[in-house]
């Protein structure tokens, strides 16, 4: 499926392509699963560099059935789970382990290089996990965005037991998952959403408490209900600029807000003298790294996490998958099956 311009749905259209071949060091792997990620419904929209002819799809895991030159022995007719960013291994940012600032290597699914709305897409052992038995393709999927986008964000937010952690953007792809991991990790968990219908499933989930739709004052108070009189230790900032303003005043003295999505992208408030004086922190946490991915699935072998992939599509239904994201009628991450 390709984009025949940029729009609705209806903009994804079916193309045909011919097989890539993995170039020295690749990988070329048939896609099993590709999840639909709010990302590539703002791709498709227009509000990111996606242009007509781009394939869609990042969040990808399949079967290795080729491998180009000099790639060691063992991957080839492995599954793999992919982090959606092939990076080059070589420059500086490699070099200090920090793949996802890569901006050296073939780039991101989907935007620089196509991406898994595909029968076939390339990779490369930098950004491939092996996938054990037990977890199949379409689950797969999901694990580096839907999942390890919020163990990252998490992990940056330096949570620990005790902690109470908002996360907002809770009934999406990836807020199912970072209540469950921040549950696992012995936090309270304020789970904010925009969907009343949401709210049984995320408290079965892990969540202490579901706030839908709250202003401030009603984020206080349900923060303050979990036990934190004086705000939460940490926001994992899902929705961005919808629930920004809102998460900030919840946030406890030097409490941490970490922004992970970018739903309505636009420039953010910030108050300064709430920033001094509770001095608070505030970052970015881009996606998961191989790192990350893997420890995703050892997360899953050990069922502290679930993924939740919602309804699953074929490739060719790819446009009722996206009026579906649009509808936001998909708990969890919703899934194309070529
Ligand atoms: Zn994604
Ligand atoms: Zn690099």
């Amino acid at each position: 499926m390709e984009l025949a311009g940029t729009g609705g749905p209806e903009v994804l259209v079916p193309a045909t392509w011919p097989v890539p071949r993995p170039a020295p060091g690749q990988l070329l792997v048939r896609v099993g699963g590709c999840g639909v990620c709010g990302h590539d419904a703002l791709a498709r929209r227009g509000a990111l560099a996606a242009r007509a002819g781009a394939v869609l799809g990042h969040e990808i895991a399949g079967r290795v059935v080729a491998t180009g030159f000099g790639v060691e022995d063992g991957w080839l007719g492995r599954r793999v789970a992919l982090v959606q960013r092939i990076p080059c291994g070589v420059c500086a940012d490699c070099s200090d382990g920090l793949t996802t600032l890569c901006r050296q290597g073939p780039g991101f699914y989907g935007e620089d290089l196509p991406g898994g709305y595909a029968e076939y897409v390339v990779a490369s052992p930098l950004n491939a996990v092996p996938l054990p038995e037990g977890i199949d393709e379409a689950t797969g999927a999901i694990l580096s965005c839907a999942v390890g986008t919020g163990l990252r964000a998490l992990r940056s937010a330096g949570v620990g037991t005790g902690d109470i952690v908002v996360v907002t953007g809770a009934g999406g792809g990836v807020g199912v998952h970072t209540v469950q991991l921040a549950h696992h990790f012995g936090c309270r968990v304020v789970a904010v959403t925009g969907s009343p219908d949401k709210a049984d499933e995320l408290e079965r989930l892990g969540a202490d408490r579901v706030a839908v739709r709250p202003d401030a004052r009603a984020l206080r108070a349900a923060v303050g209900e979990v036990g934190g009189r004086r705000g939460a230790d940490a926001v994992i900032e899902i929705t961005g600029g919808p629930t920004f303003a809102t998460s900030v005043r919840a946030l406890a003295p030097r409490g941490r807000l970490v922004l992970v999505g970018n739903t309505e992208p636009a420039p953010l408030p910030v108050e300064p003298g709430l920033m001094i004086l509770k001095e608070l922190r505030m970052h970015g946490s881009a996606h998961a790294d191989r790192g990350d991915l893997a420890e995703v699935i050892d997360l899953v072998l050990a069922g502290a996490v679930t993924p939740v992939p919602a309804h699953r599509w074929s490739l060719a239904e790819a446009s009722s998958a996206h009026s579906a994201l649009d509808a936001r009628t998909v708990t969890g991450r919703a899934v194309l099956v070529p």
